[in-house]
Formats: C-alpha cells, sequence, structure tokens
C-alpha cells in the first residue's frame, strides 16, 4: 500500500469508527499515521522523521522502545504474560518492593492498576475508605484524569459540566496558595489532592514551601495527603519523585505514564501502612484490578527503574532541563509572556489564545513535535524523553525560534489580531 493509501484508509477509519471530530482535528494539526519509533525519534508513514518533544505527555521517559524494557518483556511474555490470581505473582512483589525502597519514606504498599486515572480512582477511594470523610481538596487547573472518580477532582469545567453530579465533595481552590487549603480544610476532609507542577495546567510549579505547608494542615486535620506524580514522577522533574525536593512525605502517591518505560501500561497507588492496614484488614479484596500489577506490566516497571538509576536520567533531566529553559528563554519575542518548568517539564506560555496551534504546526513542519496542554491552550509543553542529548536540545530550540519567527510574520499579515 502506498504511503497516500494507508493515510487515507487511518483516517477515514477512524471518522468512520473512531472519533469524527478527532479525525479532523488530527487532520488538521497534520499529522501523519506513527509507524515505528527509537529513543527520541517517530517515523511517519511517509518515511518522515520527527523528533518526539512532547514524550507521550510523560510517557516515553527512556524514549521509544528501549531495548532493556523490550528485553524483559520477551523473556516474561515466555514464560507467563498474565496472572492466574489465584498464585502469589513474583514480578508484582519484586516491583511494590523496588517502588518501597525508592519511594518517599513511609511509603511501603503499592495497589497496581492499568493508568493514571485508575491509580487516581485507587487513591481517592483510600482516601475516603482509611478516613470515613468525603470532602476532597483539589485545584483549579489539576488534572487527574477522565474517569468519573478523577474528573471530580479535575480542575476543568469544560470535562467536568456534561457529565455532573460526579462524585460529591470535591472543593476547588487556586494552585500554589495554601492559605485557599486553609480556608477550606477540616474534620470532614479526607484528602488533599495535588501535582508539584501541574502538567495540563499548563506546566505550573509549586511555589517553594507550599507541600510543606499542606503537609502540616494535612497533619493538623487528620487529613491525607496525596501526590499525584503520573507525570511528574521517575525523573522528569530532575528528581525521582518530585515531591522529593520538597522534603515532603505524602500518604498517597500515584505513578502511570512513565512507569512502563514506555512499552506497557501500568498504574500505581503507593501507599503508607496506616492507609492500607484501613483499606484492605477487614476485606482484602476491597479494591481489585484483573489486569492490574500483570506480569508483562511490572517486569516492564521493574527494567525501567533500573534503566532510570542506572542511566542516571534524574540528573540528566536536571541538566538538559536547564539547557532547554535556557535556550527557549533567549529566544526574542513579544509573543512569549513566559518559560518555565522543572527539569524536563517545560512550558512556554503565550501572550494570546492561538498563537499556541500555529507555533505547534511551525514546529511539526521543521520536523518537532510538541503539544499545549489540555487544561491551557495558550502553553506549550515540552518533555521529551529523559535521554535527550545535548544537541537534540540545541535543534529544538533552534527550531522554536524559528517556528516563532514565522508565526510573528504570519500574524503581520492580520490585522485584526494584531
Ligand atoms: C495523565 C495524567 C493522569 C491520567 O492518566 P491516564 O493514564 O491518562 O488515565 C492523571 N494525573 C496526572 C498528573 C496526569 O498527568
Amino acid at each position: 500500500m502506498s504511503a497516500e493509501a494507508l493515510y487515507d484508509l487511518v483516517v477515514d477509519r477512524y471518522a468512520d469508527h473512531v472519533n469524527p471530530g478527532l479525525a479532523r482535528l488530527m487532520g488538521f494539526a497534520g499529522f501523519g499515521v506513527e509507524v515505528s519509533a527509537q529513543g527520541c525519534e517517530i517515523t511517519d508513514h511517509e518515511g518522515r522523521v520527527f523528533l518526539d518533544f512532547l514524550g507521550g505527555y510523560g510517557v516515553f521517559s527512556l524514549g521509544h522502545s528501549h531495548p532493556d524494557v523490550i528485553a524483559a518483556v520477551h523473556a516474561q511474555l515466555s514464560a507467563m504474560a498474565l496472572s492466574s490470581k489465584v498464585f502469589f505473582n513474583p514480578r508484582l512483589a519484586e516491583l511494590a518492593a523496588k517502588l518501597a525502597e525508592i519511594a518517599p519514606e513511609g511509603l511501603q504498599y503499592s495497589f497496581f492498576s492499568n493508568s493514571g486515572a485508575e491509580a487516581v480512582e485507587a487513591a481517592l477511594k483510600f482516601a475516603k475508605a482509611a478516613t470515613g470523610r468525603e470532602q476532597i481538596i483539589a485545584t483549579e487547573g489539576g488534572y487527574h484524569g477522565k474517569t468519573l472518580g478523577a474528573l471530580s477532582v479535575t480542575g476543568r469545567d469544560k470535562y467536568r459540566t456534561p457529565v455532573e453530579p460526579l462524585m460529591p465533595g470535591a472543593r476547588f481552590v487556586p494552585f500554589g496558595d495554601a492559605d485557599a487549603v486553609q480556608a477550606v480544610i477540616g474534620p470532614h476532609t479526607a484528602a488533599v489532592i495535588i501535582e508539584v507542577v501541574q502538567g495540563e495546567g499548563g506546566i505550573h510549579v509549586a511555589p517553594a514551601g507550599y507541600l510543606a505547608r499542606l503537609r502540616d494542615l494535612c497533619d493538623q486535620h487528620g487529613t491525607l495527603l496525596i501526590v499525584d506524580e503520573v507525570q511528574t514522577g521517575l525523573g522528569r522533574t530532575g528528581e525521582m519523585f518530585s515531591c522529593v525536593g520538597e522534603r515532603v512525605r505524602p500518604d498517597i502517591m500515584t505513578l502511570a505514564k512513565a512507569l512502563g518505560g514506555g512499552i506497557m501500561p501500568i498504574g500505581a497507588t503507593l501507599g503508607t501502612a496506616e492507609v492500607f492496614s484501613a483499606v484492605f484488614t477487614k476485606n482484602p479484596l476491597f479494591h481489585t484490578s484483573t489486569f492490574g500489577g500483570n506480569p508483562l506490566a511490572c517486569a516492564a516497571a521493574i527494567a525501567t527503574l533500573e534503566v532510570i538509576e542506572r542511566e542516571g536520567l534524574c540528573a540528566k533531566a536536571l541538566q538538559r532541563g536547564e539547557q532547554l529553559m535556557a535556550g527557549l528563554r533567549g529566544i526574542q519575542s513579544d509573543l512569549i509572556a513566559e518559560v518555565r518548568g522543572r527539569g524536563l517539564m517545560v512550558g512556554v506560555e503565550f501572550r494570546m489564545d492561538d498563537v499556541g496551534e500555529l507555533v505547534i504546526g511551525q514546529l511539526t513542519k521543521r520536523g518537532i513535535i510538541a503539544a499545549y496542554t489540555l487544561n491551557n491552550p495558550r502553553v506549550i509543553r515540552m518533555e521529551p524523553p529523559l535521554i535527550v542529548s545535548a544537541s537534540q536540545i540545541d535543534q529544538a530550540v533552534a527550531a522554536m525560534a524559528e517556528a516563532i519567527a514565522e508565526t510573528e510574520a504570519l500574524l503581520a499579515q492580520l490585522p485584526a489580531m494584531g
């Protein structure tokens, strides 16, 4: 089949059998059909190679097709792919022990699922069950997934309003404002759920001291602190977990995206002994998942953690992140309002809506993949694999400078928007 015929077939199938609106949206954005991927590069149906500076929103921290993760999954595949559920699962046990070793102090237990939203579902359910309380404090612009429970604490009306009423008890406060939490928290508050760097919200970094104050407030009120590390976790921000730099110990922590090494889907909900005994002592089957913790996913995650440590990816994220932010800050343009981020979780905020979309189009033309954040279309995010090289960062920065210059030229021809 010719490249063009393949493209038409896939887009038609999207339009007829997947999601017609999405088919149009992706078509307009000019993306082709993905065919293969290796390291930081994705190849499309025409054989064009793109530098992946989106990194699957944090999934591809090890890059694409990491050979060690593939080998671990292959080996597990020939032994046993999925769990019987009646025998003890040794891969699950190994991964849980490994996570307890590297996680912030006290997070001794893990529950495994298949995605970020599921990890958040478990976190919310555990918090309610362990405290017997109903209220969950979440932040405006926060993103925790789109299943009904996770959506209940996701701070964007656009996704929530059409399906309300959602889980009762969610209260939203501005991100970064501990006083706002203090004003709402009380004896009925089960948990505060937070991202240390809001991803979909537009790459907002928590101000210094914010997490420590939330920890204190939670301690004062017998409330659990849930840190959602689905996107920030496993080295992305320059630390194994973004809350480590803040020296704050969560009661519950969620992981997903990068945990499967870009090869397998997996989610994890870590908790303290207090939380897990409150949840599971009376009923060990209180929360379960058929595919959660399956041997293939666990083998991928174990290999992933080894690679992150062996290749020193936390330090690399910090170093390359500084290079990327310095490069982007060096671009002189009135369109840019701010460049911000931590490690390799970087956002470029524009002064106007719609500019982000135009710049992304220009980047795509130049072979660089980026995206705007779901909850804030003024912000372009750059989250390349943590294995990205210094020269690939330079290449992306140069492409961004050109893309912005061309966007400025385009806008200058549209006096109405100027
Ligand atoms: C992506 C994301 C989720 C949801 O993960 P899915 O695997 O898409 O369900 C939850 N929390 C955060 C912080 C995320 O970035």
